[in-house]
């Protein structure tokens, strides 16, 4: 059935990638984001309110009038590094501005969420795959506060009846097959953009954190998910969602990319060289995160489309393309 959806955080990237799928599913879309970091271009104009989080009076009016009866809820600052050195601006944001859509929700009686959160909130597992019974022991003011979230979705689910679904992303990543949408940070801190920034000449090489990790080429290993596989989770996730009930899910390929794999996929993909150099190791930075997530494949029935870094990247590249300064281009 079509349900009347807010899509809070919805100008970001992940969350611009899941509105557009879920309009697409014939649900009513509607997005609420400040554009603080979202971009205006990633959403459709008549769709977009724009609002704070944090202001629970126009939240709690946004749901009212336009009936909506499911929140996806993206909205939340996201780098590690920044959040060591920014941690009141994390907890503001994603801890208090999140207490606040929550309010809000309970104020107009919608009790279905999906909730972006993190691997970041295991830390540095003992071992991989990563399934969601690790113990959550994050190493950042970032992982924290998501880990705070989910704890919040937990008490509430058993006392107020909401219902939520928590998300934890693995390495997103890549761009629309449509190519219109993409991955556009200021500062850009991810490794396929800043890696493919030297391949359109806008930097000159890229610097690998570490070449002594305990893994087979001695970089870090990750799972990368392409962005729109993870679009399609929230939109299962938005029919899954039961009221009163909590859950957490890992969303991630379930398959490895070292930094010198990915290094090597965008040559391919590219055909520049991309001139690399070693430096130290990223501090926080666990040597290899690859998910389990059987969880979602057994209780959504998703199945990721993009299994291989390659393809991932072909992705990222056609949108850097063709916007090689983002969405101002
Ligand atoms: N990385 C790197 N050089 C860079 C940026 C990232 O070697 O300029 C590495 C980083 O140490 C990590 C991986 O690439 O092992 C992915 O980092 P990213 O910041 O994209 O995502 P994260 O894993 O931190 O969520």
């Amino acid at each position: 059935p079509r349900v009347n959806v807010l899509v809070v955080g919805g100008a970001g990237y992940v969350g611009s990638h899941a509105a557009r799928r879920i309009a697409a599913a014939g649900h009513d879309v509607w997005i609420y984001d400040n554009l603080s970091t979202g971009h205006r271009e990633a959403c459709l104009p008549e769709r977009l309110i724009e609002g704070e989080l944090a202001d629970r009076k126009t939240l709690t009016k946004v749901l009212t009038d336009h009936k909506i009866e499911a929140v996806l809820h993206f909205a939340a600052c996201c780098y590690v590094g920044e959040s060591v050195t920014q941690p009141a601006k994390y907890y503001q944001n994603n801890v208090v501005g999140t207490l606040a859509l929550l309010d809000a929700l309970r104020a107009a009686e919608v009790s279905r969420l999906v909730f972006s959160s993190t691997t970041a909130v295991y830390g540095t597992p003992d071992k991989v795959p990563i399934t969601e019974d690790t113990p959550l022991n994050p190493i950042s003011p970032y992982g924290f506060t998501k880990r705070v979230v989910e704890h919040a979705l937990v008490d509430y689910a058993h006392a107020y009846g909401l219902g939520s679904i928590a998300l934890r992303y693995f390495n997103a990543s890549g761009a629309s097959r449509e190519g219109n949408l993409g991955e556009d940070h200021a500062p850009e801190t991810h490794l396929i953009p800043l890696v493919l920034q030297v391949a359109l000449g806008q930097r000159d090489k890229i610097t690998i954190f570490g070449d002594d990790y305990p893994t087979e080429d001695g970089t870090c290993v990750r799972d990368y998910i392409h962005v729109e596989d993870l679009a399609e989770a929230h939109l299962l996730a938005l029919d899954a969602v039961e009221p009163g009930t909590c859950n957490a899910m890992n969303l991630g390929s379930e398959h490895g990319a070292s930094v010198l794999q990915v290094v090597e996929a965008c040559r391919e993909v590219t055909g520049h060289e991309i001139p690399v150099e070693f430096g130290p190791r990223r501090e926080g930075d666990p040597a290899e995160l690859i998910a389990d997530a059987s969880r979602a494949r057994e209780k959504l029935g998703w199945q990721p489309e993009f299994t291989d870094i390659r393809s991932i990247v072909e992705t990222a590249w056609q949108w850097h393309l063709e916007h090689p300064d983002g969405y101002s281009s």
